[in-house]
């Protein structure tokens, strides 16, 4: 059987990898002119960025975990989260229930009494099942975490209203958090949440591109690059795959491309499955990398929620990942902007954003005022994040649905349209081979 695989991110690859190891003959084909997707790296001025927002390596899947860790065999660091959300001026704790403590005396009574007011409200049954979002945020954590933080912060990432957001991904995946550690924590008893994530991996040299480079690595020869898959046709039980230039054939065809890209390919396309696709909603992305002279605070990741402090709605330490990624005496930051075309930022110049940024973490304290500039560069990435819209269910089951009828398999973060990270994206490789 032959396959081809469209998209050489890290999803690609990986079912290029497992392909191959199953004995099947496969081609990848990438539309940039290298692999990675999300995951790519570049480095330059002796420092290392990954270009589709700071990466680390976590998951709660001990195989997919295992995957991941073996292939970087020694090329890769272990680090303990220390991650923080700056608020009002403070680097509070992160998970924000496990820093209460941290908080002014006003906010904390707020958060806790709300909390409270909550459990007593489950409790007795009063908390009607979530119709959005914001629903969800308010019947989980009470209305006081959820105003101080968890609103605005994820006003901030989604750039969408979380009233207009439907709550089906967040059922089951975060539990209300128990009254005893809310109290423990409101009273500075250390408490951790997350604790999936709170040791990473990262790669020493390379950056999390490294991770793909190793899946690609005995596949290699099967990866096209530089070829935007732009046309997609089935002849006598045959693809016919082409870039407009070259044309491919494959028995089987597996998408790991955005559903946006992908529909273009197909031709004729039904209005009702037209119209689904474009209401998909998602986000572009921003990454800021700046190197500068001095050292960083000890800190992995800060979630920044308010707009006044900057548009960056999270800055991360890449040097605190790896001693390998910037060079001796100096340190690196990367901070994240998500926006849709359209919003003011997208206007603006890289030299713009990079002003505004680096003028904003020299406010809060982050870049030293007298730590010299010593790199600054801005990348976008169109595709970055899925949102789940009150519509997302309705619009990506009609639009599966019709794929699925043409024979073509959905595999990856905007191919499934689903919010998928790294361990996500391989375990859906996985279980596309088993089904298969
Ligand atoms: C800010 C941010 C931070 C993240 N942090 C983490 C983290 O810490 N840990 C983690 O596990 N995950 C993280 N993720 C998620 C991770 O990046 C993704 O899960 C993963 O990279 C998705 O891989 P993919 O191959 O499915 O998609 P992509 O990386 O989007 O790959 C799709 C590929 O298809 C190509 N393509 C598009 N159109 C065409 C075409 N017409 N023809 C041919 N090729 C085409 C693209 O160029 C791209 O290479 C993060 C994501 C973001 C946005």
């Amino acid at each position: 059987m032959r396959w081809a695989i469209l998209g050489g991110g890290l999803t690609g690859v990986t079912l290029s990898r497992l392909l191959q190891q199953a004995g099947e003959e496969a081609i990848v084909l990438e539309k940039e002119d290298r692999i990675g997707g999300l995951c790519r790296s570049e480095s330059a001025d002796g420092f290392t960025f990954d270009i589709g927002g700071s990466h680390i390596i976590f998951s709660r899947n001990e195989t997919v975990l295992s995957f991941m860790n073996d292939l970087l065999s020694s090329n890769k660091a272990e680090r303990k989260r220390n991650t923080k959300i700056f608020y009002k001026g403070l680097m509070v704790t992160y998970p924000f229930e496990n820093g209460l403590y941290e908080l002014p005396k006003e906010d904390l009574f707020y958060c806790i009494n709300e909390y409270i007011r909550t459990i007593i409200a489950a409790e007795k049954g009063e908390i009607p099942t979530p119709q959005n979002f914001r629903d969800w945020i308010l019947g989980t954590f009470g209305r006081g975490i959820a105003d101080c933080y968890l609103i605005p912060y994820n006003e901030k990432i989604w750039n969408y209203p979380t009233e207009q957001m439907s709550a089906h991904w967040m059922e089951g995946r975060v539990p209300r958090p128990p009254v005893e550690d809310i109290i423990r924590s409101a009273i500075g008893i250390k408490t951790e949440g997350y604790t999936h994530q709170s040791v990473f991996n990262y790669p020493i040299l390379g950056g999390i591109e490294s991770v793909v480079k190793a899946i690609a690595e005995p596949v290699q020869d099967f990866i096209v690059t530089g070829c935007s898959v732009s046309s997609l046709q089935k002849r006598d039980g045959q693809w016919v795959i082409s870039d407009g230039t070259t044309k491919y054939s494959a028995d089987r065809v597996i998408s790991t491309i955005p559903l946006q890209h992908l529909l273009p390919c197909l031709g004729s396309v039904p209005a009702e499955v037209q119209t689904a696709c474009d209401a998909l909603r998602y986000n572009s992305l921003i990454s800021v990398c700046i190197g500068f002279k001095g050292s960083a605070p000890p800190l992995s990741w800060v979630y920044i929620p308010d707009a006044a402090t900057g548009d960056f709605n999270r800055i991360s330490f890449p040097s605190n990942y790896s001693d390998a990624v910037a060079p001796d005496g100096h340190a690196s930051v990367l901070a994240e902007i998500t926006y849709n075309e359209g919003d003011p930022i997208s206007r603006l110049t890289g030299d713009e954003i990079l002003d505004d940024t680096i003028r904003s973490l020299r406010q809060m304290g982050v870049i030293p005022e007298d730590g010299t500039i010593a790199h600054g560069s801005v990348y976008r990435s169109k595709f970055a994040y899925v949102v789940y819209d009150l519509d997302y269910l309705e619009n990506i089951a009609i639009v599966r649905s019709w794929l699925s009828e043409q024979g073509i398999d959905l595999v990856g973060r905007f191919s499934e349209f689903e919010y998928l990270n790294m361990d996500g994206c391989i375990q859906s490789a996985f279980s596309f081979m088993e089904r298969n």
